[in-house]
């Protein structure tokens, strides 16, 4: 048989990008399962960004990553997109099918998966979300279209919770309200879900916490933090302390890498290698983890 030393491109465009820690993680899970594919960490600006989708079908790319400032510049490129993706209205994955470039964002899947792997289902649940960027949008619609009951946004800037509510009411069957943020936030005792979206506790900043009351938090609820640097944050700490089940950014950020993975190959992804790399990143980076 003629061997084929062509390598398969996969990777992310961004701008900034150089801390961005996906390839570390996906170039791990190639190597495990044998695969000659390539991650590849690639700056590119605004100016260059048509330029840059062109590259993706002239170089037979498997899929792309996208990054900022370019998960909205890329819809008018693509010729398909999923339904989460295009309430969300942004995508952070396109994969290759036919020539044809297929739209997800895998960013609110990547977080719902890592729930159920820890045994949580979304259906007929009360989830709180503290934010309203592009994180807490792709949780919030991602969790409505799993069955979550009911959505609350709990947001700094009141307008963007109440928007990010709306596209809710507009697009899933969840009942979804905006609120603003206020000083020792209370979480309502029915809770069943609270999650961080926001970046607060992020390394360097790994002394900061959200502003709640932490005592309205009960040991009847899972809380969750979209950061994952450091993996157990202050957030989950203070959670876990009050009996709360926990479950952190990092697992969110490999079952994303993992559902792109499967994408990009048709191979199941080894998400215990890769959740176990990137682990393994942060201590080097940045001498702590938790
Ligand atoms: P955005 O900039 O889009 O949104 C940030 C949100 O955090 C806004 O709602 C903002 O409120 C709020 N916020 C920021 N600082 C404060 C503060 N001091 N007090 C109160 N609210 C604050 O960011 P993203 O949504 O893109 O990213 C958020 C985090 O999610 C990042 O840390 C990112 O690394 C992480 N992330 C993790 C992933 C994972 O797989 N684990 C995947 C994707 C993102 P306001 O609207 O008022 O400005």
């Amino acid at each position: 048989m003629e061997k084929n030393y062509r390598a398969e491109i996969t990777g992310v465009f961004g701008d900034p990008v150089d801390g961005n820690p996906t390839g570390v993680m996906e170039e791990a899970a190639y190597e495990a399962c044998g695969l000659n594919y390539r991650y590849l960490t690639l700056k590119v600006t605004r100016e260059d960004f048509d330029d840059a989708m062109k590259s993706i079908r002239a170089l037979h790319m498997k899929g792309m990553n996208l990054t900022m400032p370019h998960k909205i510049t890329v819809l008018p490129y693509l010729d398909e997109i999923s339904e989460a993706a295009g309430i969300i209205g942004a995508v952070n994955t396109i994969v290759v099918r036919d020539g044809k470039l297929f739209g997800e964002n895998t960013d609110g899947k990547g977080f719902v998966q890592a729930l159920k792997n820890k045994g949580v289902s979304l259906q007929d649940k009360k989830i709180v979300i503290l934010g309203a960027g592009g994180a807490a949008k792709a949780i919030a619609v991602e969790c409505a279209l799993e069955g979550a009951a009911q959505v609350t946004i709990i947001n700094r800037t009141k307008e963007k919770a109440e928007e990010l509510a709306q596209v809710l009411t507009e697009h899933t069957k969840a009942r979804a309200i905006g609120l603003k943020w206020e000083p020792e936030q209370k979480i309502p005792a029915d809770t069943d879900i609270l999650i961080n979206a926001t970046s607060i506790g992020l390394m360097p900043d790994a002394d900061a916490k959200p502003d709640i009351d932490y005592d309205s938090i009960s040991s009847e609820m899972v809380v969750s933090d979209v950061v994952f640097n450091p993996a157990e944050t202050l957030f989950l700490k203070e959670a876990a302390a009050r009996g709360a089940k926990t479950v952190n950014g990092l697992g969110m950020l490999a079952c994303q890498g993992a559902l792109n993975f499967t994408l990009w190959t048709g191979v199941e992804a080894p998400l215990e290698i890769m959740e176990e790399t990137l682990r393994k990143e942060f201590e080097v980076g940045y001498g702590e983890t938790d």
